[in-house]
């Protein structure tokens, strides 16, 4: 039986991540600061460890007999725009600590496959209309944000441990990323989840307050599609960066529309002032595509999926503080 360790399994993505791992018949050792919010791990053991800690990162790597087959690193600090530009110390100096020494030590024990969890937070910003952005052409870099500045270095990282130390790594740049199990609330949710959970909250009629002017272009994935692309891309021989999305490309006006249209509710929008990030967005997938991936899920099915959950989430909370 293949073994995989997944550092960040009491978040979103992971916590897919090891369900997909489980199916595909591994034993899995989930690993986090923190339990996951809303679903018990599917791992077959769980340990909750601080990662920035060198000793805890050894704990999480080493097996009473023999290695880990498989590295999954998803471990970070961090959020949507309004967490990421609150929070950028801690973005810096957290997320940088683990993956320094998760890296080191994961070579230094011998691991034969590391996979890393970027972002295209890593590229610069750019206007609508312009051709798609090549994984190569993180380089000359200007990312928007500090979150973008730290993957691309723990990229670095990764590839300098490959590069001199021998060990297979894999690294994704992930888009935007949506889906049931993640954060919705709290200040550290992403512009899907955000959104689903404000036209839950209003009456049909409302108005919910999105930032900014609307005009912005992102794509956003949906988790099974996302973790099936990770899984593609460790078991590939693809080195370097490898960009993974749905390249259904939509304005944050309309991506409130798709939740409207899938709530049932007329929505109307105000623009508010808050941190809207890049402008636009269009990247080649087409490294990821080599592996046979392709999105599955088009932007109002993976909303169908995802408004649901976050509708009885905010129902609950609602039950629940009366
Ligand atoms: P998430 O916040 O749900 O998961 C990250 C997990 O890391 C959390 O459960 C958190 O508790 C854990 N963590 C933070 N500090 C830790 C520490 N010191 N020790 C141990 N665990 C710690 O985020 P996610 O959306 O599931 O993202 C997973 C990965 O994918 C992250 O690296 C993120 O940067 C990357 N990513 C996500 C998206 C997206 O749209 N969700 C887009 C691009 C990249």
């Amino acid at each position: 039986m293949k073994t995989a360790l997944v550092c960040g399994a009491g978040g979103f993505i992971s916590g897919h991540l090891v369900k997909r791992l489980k199916k595909e018949g591994y034993w899995v050792r989930g690993v986090d600061i923190k339990k996951h919010e809303f679903a018990p791990s599917a791992a077959d053991e769980f340990r909750q460890l601080d990662l920035r800690e060198p000793e805890n990162c050894v704990q999480a790597l080493t097996l009473p007999d023999g290695k880990f087959d498989e590295v999954y690193q998803l471990a970070a600090d961090m959020g949507g725009m309004g967490f990421i530009h609150s929070a950028e110390c801690d973005i810096m100096h957290n997320s940088a600590l683990i993956n320094i020494h998760l890296t080191h030590n994961a070579s230094r024990l011998g691991i034969p496959r590391y996979f890393f969890s970027s972002s295209v937070c890593v590229y610069r910003d750019m206007q609508p209309g312009e051709p798609e952005m090549t994984e190569a052409q993180a380089i000359p870099a200007n990312p928007d944000n500090e979150y973008g500045w730290e993957k691309l270095y723990s990229e670095r990282i990764a590839m300098a441990y490959a590069r001199n130390q021998g060990m297979t790594v894999r690294i994704a740049r992930f888009q935007n990323c949506y889906g049931p199990e993640g954060t919705w609330r709290g200040g550290r949710e992403k512009a899907p989840a955000a959104i689903c959970r404000k036209v839950a909250e209003v009456e049909d009629g409302g108005t919910i307050e999105v930032w900014g002017d609307g005009t912005a272009i992102r794509s956003y994935t949906y988790v099974d599609d996302m973790v099936d692309g990770i899984y593609r891309l460790m078991h590939s021989d693809l080195e370097g960066a490898v960009n993974i999305g749905n390249p259904e490309y939509v304005s944050v006006n309309e991506l409130v529309s798709a939740v409207a249209e899938i709530a049932h509710k007329r929505i109307d929008i105000r623009h508010i002032k808050g941190p809207v990030g890049v402008q636009s967005r269009n990247f080649s997938n087409e490294r990821i595509y080599t592996t046979g991936w392709k999105a599955t899920f088009p932007l109002m099915a993976g909303i169908e999926k995802t408004y649901p959950w976050i509708e009885a989430q905010v129902k609950a909370m609602k039950v629940a503080s009366n």
